[in-house]
């Protein structure tokens, strides 16, 4: 066993690695959704340190079986409605099973050629699938990369605005004024993060106010503090607006807040992360109005379109601006191709230099699904979702907290905090399903995020029965 092991010994063992995977989703329904284990007890069943003599595969299977396995969180049960979905699926898995395979290092197009040029051709296959507007297309002086992360998208996106807020002397001398990046209150906590990574610090966003009733940025707002910090001498650098919040989906209003960018010349990231597969529908595109006025635009395939951890969409309009940024050539990485022009280095596009072969998933699900597969996805997640909104709607004990563009439901009791969240964890506690909550102007609300791609409407039903039998204990007649 001290071997490597041989080409035929991985046969043997992948064979049945697949299988454990297999057997695992046709029996993800009978498991809890959720480990009821307190903190310590997968630590606890664990050895000292790695085993003296090399183990067969079949031992840490069985590891796997009895110890890892039973204290997940399964978020790819049909009763998973927690967060937002984070899709995987069989071609998912293979293509990046090739791509593991394969080990290859695409930093550079001379290091891999393939590996550059398919993930640019996906990512014009999916901005016309999405039908962003066109100057996202290579073909059109734009481009795609795919980054590990919406949050990545966010940092990119940052310190190419600082860039171009600097004058193109960014890269130089860093962070020489003070800067200031938008969202609303509603923008996702990437955004801050990004901030300070790049040297803005928290302080260094600005929440703009949400219209109460959508909780969609208030462009008014927005424009009083651009013209507040202008006057105060701070320099705004970037506007992170959001097609789909994370907490209840709202979609900011991207043809004023564009116009205002655009008046101000401030860079306008727009983050999509789980909202943006729906366009693959083109009736889910209503988010997209306005996005021509986008510098850059992100989704995640990883979070709804069934493409396995970690796989972002990112595209930029100008990607010589983007390269500018963040470029560095040392010696040891100089090469013909790079010094021609004639090819994309990805390294340049994102932070880490090195980066995997991420677009043999894409392809592989973009290939399985065809578009026709994708869109029979997306549309079962709203169409359970409007099943539950239904339900819920129905009842007079319960009310809807915000609208539900796309396949989440944000809903309440009719009854205090403390109540939804006595709700929430005795139904939790059923291991049946899976919700988690948020606050919509301050109050508690519960949300139901549908996704998995094994979710039916036996599911949606179960978790509305759950709710609805737990709300009759909660709340007597
Ligand atoms: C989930 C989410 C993110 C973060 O996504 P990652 O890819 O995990 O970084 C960013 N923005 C929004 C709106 C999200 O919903």
């Amino acid at each position: 066993m001290a071997e490597h092991m041989t080409p035929d010994e991985f046969r043997r063992a992948g064979y049945a690695v697949v299988d454990w995977i297999a057997d695992y989703w046709a029996t993800l329904g009978q498991r809890p959704v959720a480990s009821q284990d307190s903190p310590g007890a997968v630590a606890a069943g664990l050895p000292a340190g790695p085993p003296e003599h090399g183990e067969p595969v079949e031992a840490v299977l069985a590891d796997l079986e009895s110890l890892i396995a039973p204290r997940l969180t399964h978020w790819q049960h049909p009763g998973f409605f927690g967060y937002f979905p984070a899709n995987t699926s069989g071609p998912s898995v293979l293509g990046d099973l090739v791509s593991a395979g394969l080990g290859v290092q695409g930093m550079l197009w001379a290091t891999g050629p393939a590996c550059t040029e398919l993930e640019t051709v996906l990512l014009d296959w999916l901005a016309d699938l999405l039908e962003l507007p066109k100057r996202f297309h290579s073909g059109s002086g734009g481009g795609g990369v795919i980054q590990d992360s919406a949050s990545s998208a966010t940092l990119v996106a940052t310190l190419v605005a600082l860039h171009r807020a600097g004058g193109g002397r960014w890269r130089e001398v860093g962070v020489d004024r003070r800067y200031r990046a938008y969202t609303s209150t509603q923008g996702h906590s990437s955004i801050e993060k990004a901030a300070r990574i790049a040297g803005l610090g928290t302080d260094g966003v600005r929440p703009v106010e949400v219209d109460p009733d959508t909780l969609a940025m208030s462009p008014a707002a927005l424009r009083a503090a651009i013209e507040a910090d202008r006057a105060a001498g701070v320099v705004p650098a970037i506007v992170v607006a959001t097609v789909g919040t994370t907490s209840t989906t709202a979609i900011d209003p991207l043809p004023q807040i564009g116009a205002i960018c655009a008046e101000y010349g401030v860079f306008l990231h727009v983050d999509a992360a789980y909202a943006g597969a729906a366009a693959v529908c083109p009736e889910l595109r209503f988010g997209h109005a306005g996005l021509e006025y986008a510098d850059s635009y992100c989704f995640d395939p990883h979070k709804w379109l069934l493409t396995g951890f970690d796989c972002d969409a990112f595209w930029v309009a100008d990607p010589a601006e983007l390269i500018e940024a963040l470029t560095v050539l040392p010696e040891y990485l100089r090469n013909a191709a790079t010094e021609s022009g004639a090819v994309i280095d990805y390294r340049d596009w994102q932070v880490p230099l090195g980066r995997r072969f991420r677009a043999l998933k894409l392809w592989f699900v973009l290939r399985w699904y065809g578009v026709e597969g994708l869109r029979a996805h997306i549309r079962s997640g709203v169409a359970l979702a409007g099943r539950f909104a239904d339900r819920v709607h129905a009842d007079d004990r319960f009310e809807l907290a915000a609208a539900h563009p796309y396949s989440l439901v944000c809903f309440r009791l009719r009854a205090d905090d403390e109540t939804n969240a006595e709700l929430l964890a005795r139904v939790n506690a059923t291991g049946r399903v899976h919700l988690t909550h948020t606050r919509v102007a301050g109050r508690y609300a519960l949300r139901l995020a549908v996704g998995s791609p094994q979710t039916t409407e036996a599911h949606v039903d179960e978790a509305w029965q759950l709710l609805a039998s737990t709300a009759d204990a909660l709340l007597p007649r």
